[in-house]
């Protein structure tokens, strides 16, 4: 593996503060914010929508080829923003932060967003339950996955600050590897 920065993945709920983060840290490291969402839906990489759920029905193959096009493992520098994480190669990722945040502030996010019903309690489940968390230790190394919390601003505030820690660490690691 030749890249000269890494690349970090931000996971999590919808409505945990995935795009918040990604987008602070991205521009903080000079690094590019991979909106998987938007490339999603960008380039039709899906096979419609999920109604009830509101997400799209990801064509994960497309999805990879594409980024794989983008040169991301030899390259890296991407904060990569997806509310999961299993279909990532474990070769293209260094970091997996995982938001998390309390279940009546997920509410507030999500209700503000005009989600109601199945889609509204599905992903409150989902958040109560660490789905998230748990694919992310079983589809990569435990040591590189971060459990973060997510609740208020001072929060976004001290995570950027330690993964921004953890980049210049693992780029120090490199150097003295390369040396
Ligand atoms: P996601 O990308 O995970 O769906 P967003 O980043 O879009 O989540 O955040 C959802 C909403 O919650 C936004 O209005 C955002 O401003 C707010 N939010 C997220 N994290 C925090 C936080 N730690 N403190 C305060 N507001 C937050």
């Amino acid at each position: 593996m030749s890249r000269t920065n890494p690349n970090i993945l931000i996971t999590g709920t919808p409505g945990v503060g995935k795009t918040t983060h990604a987008e602070q840290l991205a521009r903080t490291l000079g690094f590019e914010h991979v909106s998987v969402n938007q490339i999603v839906k960008d380039e039709g990489f899906h096979e419609g929508k999920d109604e009830e759920l509101g997400s799209w029905i990801v064509d994960e193959d497309k999805l990879l080829d594409h980024l794989e096009s983008t040169n991301i493992s030899e390259t890296g520098g991407r904060v990569i923003d997806f509310h999961a994480c299993d279909l990532f190669p474990e070769r293209w990722i260094d970091l997996v932060v995982v938001l998390r945040c309390g279940s009546s502030t997920l509410y507030d996010r999500l209700s503000a967003r005009g989600y109601t019903g199945k889609k509204l309690d599905e992903n409150i489940d989902a958040e109560i339950m660490q789905v998230l968390l748990d694919e992310a230790r079983e589809s990569y190394d435990e040591q590189i996955v971060v459990e973060l919390m997510s609740e208020g601003p001072d929060d976004v505030e001290g995570n950027l600050e330690r993964v921004e820690a953890w980049v210049e660490g693992w780029k120090r690691d490199r150097n003295a590897e390369g040396s």
